[in-house]
């Protein structure tokens, strides 16, 4: 064949290793934290580990899907917008990921598409076997280029009919790539509370399915909500052909993802996976995961945010978000509860279920439903001196209460919301774009009019300001993921009326970050910081936020509303 060889000859010197990622039983085992686990172990041993996820399904990327069916949707610093799993990669390994990091079935058939429309296949009939499963394997190995090892993570569930093109792709290259590919294969090991055993019938099944596409698994990581005895471990690896110490329990963890490193470390997982891929490496370090897990598990504090929401009840759609929370209170070992609240229940109920919280956030969102609610919410903390922290739509909705409360422009909107408002504080760059056409309203690198503005923008901030104050720098780079923007026609009433605004595009167009200074912590910005939140770095956004929500909690802010 002559694709053979020509795939692994393009990974640079041939040297990158491929660890092939499956999940077997059901969905949600948690593919992506284990692979992103093993990642992290990796790069202390010194190599140079990138991920990739490969999902099944037809859209061509995860941006227009519902945050109810799937969870966030994670924007790269390059402007992709990916699935939440590569978030995940970017809190546990130092590599940043990248358009090339994920992509989807829809994503494979348009390219082979495109090249059959334009005669590529010189007449030849297009094919799922060869066409699309070249077409995956040539994306694999872009992802995985440059890298010592690069962990390819395969969506979805063996047995699915959606995944078989996937599988299918990663058993060739399995044997073109030899001891330099290995299979890990996540399952499910129920325990039966009725009979007090646990079961590993599923995972028998679920290896010999795997095995009857050709893929023979390497590791056998069994997820289990308690340990599996020397015994059940002897008799999962007779039944899946893999050694007994390959067979590795995948616990719940104890306190918090951030042990799964720890966890895997212990049982040895890293030295397996270098062993079989002949590989040469150094000690694991994991002194920066334990110093995580030591911090949320030995707190001192402890805090509640509000996060007022529409998509508050699926606890993936905002997973970057809720992290990112967490690890604001890693700086000073604040514990932080997070209160979900719907913001249709405050329009429909009032602000009730925002009393006595230490905090309020008002995440990113789309659409006109519950608005409403967040601008209440809004007005709660800036009239109580409760810390605020609105993130994109909660940046403009910030702006449409101050605009309407505090200068008295009552019918302030953004254009999302109401096209025909009178004061349109927020609205695409289009509509606000000065008639006379002279303005220079176009940023560096943002798109005009109905486009997203996606992906790492420089921002300049303005020294002694508070967010100048947090990040402790002039310039920065964050990610932005909307098409609505602050407008520039309204900046003179609002700084007049006590708003400043304290981070602009480079070229000073667009307005990114707005803050209340006669407010002990007030902050609105256009962009999304918790994609860049780590917990070993955590971000200053956050720590600061969450140090104001424990300095709430403790009295020291002032409970006099300073007058504006
Ligand atoms: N809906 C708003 C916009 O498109 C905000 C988007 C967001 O919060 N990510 O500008």
């Amino acid at each position: 064949m002559v694709f053979q060889n020509a795939f692994k000859r393009k990974t640079g010197s041939g040297m990158t290793s491929l660890i092939f990622v499956t999940g077997g039983v059901v969905s949600s085992l948690g593919k992506g934290l284990s692979a992103a686990s093993l990642a992290a172990i990796l790069e202390t041993r010194g190599l140079k580990v990138t991920l990739a996820k490969l999902d099944p399904y037809i859209n061509v990327d995860p941006g227009t899907m519902s945050p109810f069916q799937h969870g966030e949707v994670y924007v790269t610093e390059d402007g992709a917008e990916t699935d939440l799993d590569l978030g995940h990669y970017e809190r546990f390994i130092g590599t940043r990921m990248s358009q090339v990091n994920n992509f989807t079935t829809g994503r494979i058939y348009n390219n082979v598409i495109a090249r059959e429309r334009r005669g590529d296949y010189l007449g030849g009939t297009v094919q799922v076997i060869p066409h699309i499963t070249d077409e995956i394997k040539r994306n694999i190995v872009k992802a995985a280029e440059g890298y010592d090892v690069a962990l390819i993570e395969i969506g979805g569930t063996v047995g699915d009919i959606e995944s078989l093109p996937f599988l299918e792709a990663i058993r060739q290259m399995g044997v073109e790539y030899g001891k330099q590919a290995m299979f890990m294969h996540l399952t499910l090991v129920p325990y039966l509370k009725a009979a007090k055993e646990i079961k590993t019938k599923p995972t028998q099944h679920s290896v010999k399915e795997l095995r009857s596409i050709g893929i023979a698994a390497d590791v056998i990581l069994a997820r289990c909500e308690r340990d599996i005895s020397e015994d059940e471990r002897a008799k999962i690896a007779l039944f899946t052909n893999v050694p007994k110490e390959a067979v590795i329990t995948a616990l719940d963890a104890r306190e918090s993802i951030y042990e799964i490193p720890i966890l895997l470390h212990e049982q040895g997982l890293d030295d397996i996976v270098i062993k079989r891929l002949g590989l040469e490496a150094g000690e694991a370090d994991l002194s920066r995961w334990e110093e995580v897990v030591d911090r949320l598990s030995n707190t001192r504090h402890e805090v509640t945010v509000a996060l007022v929401g529409k998509y508050v009840e699926h606890s993936d759609a905002y997973k970057s978000l809720t992290e990112a929370i967490t690890h604001g209170g890693l700086r000073q070992r604040i514990a932080v509860n997070i209160l979900r609240v719907e913001s249709e229940q405050i329009e429909q109920e009032g602000i009730g279920s925002l009393d006595g919280v230490d905090a309020i956030l008002v995440p990113g969102g789309f659409g006109e439903r519950g608005f409403e609610g967040k601008v209440a919410a809004i007005r709660y903390a800036r009239e109580n001196n409760v810390p605020y922290l609105g993130i994109c739509f909660g940046m403009q909705a910030a702006v449409v209460e101050f605009a309407r409360n505090v200068c008295g422009l009552e019918d302030a909107n953004s254009t999302e919301i109401n096209p025909d408002t009178s004061a349109p504080v927020i609205g695409l760059i289009t509509e606000w774009l000065d008639a006379s056409g002279n303005v220079e309203t176009r940023s560096e690198d943002s798109d005009l009019g109905g486009t997203m503005r996606l992906g790492g923008q420089r921002c300049r901030l303005r020294p002694g300001s508070l967010a100048g104050n947090l990040y402790g720098k002039d310039i920065i780079t964050e990610r932005h993921r909307h098409r609505y923007e602050f407008n520039n026609h309204y900046r003179d009433t609002l700084q007049r009326n006590g708003m400043l605004l304290s981070g602009h595009s480079m070229d000073e167009t667009l307005v990114e970050i707005v803050e209340i200074p006669a407010h002990p912590w007030f902050l609105g910005c256009q962009f999304h910081p918790e994609f860049t939140s780590t917990p070993r770095d955590g971000h200053p956004l956050f720590s600061g936020f969450i140090e104001a929500a424990l300095k709430s909690k403790q009295g020291e802010l002032p409970a006099e509303v300073a007058s504006l």
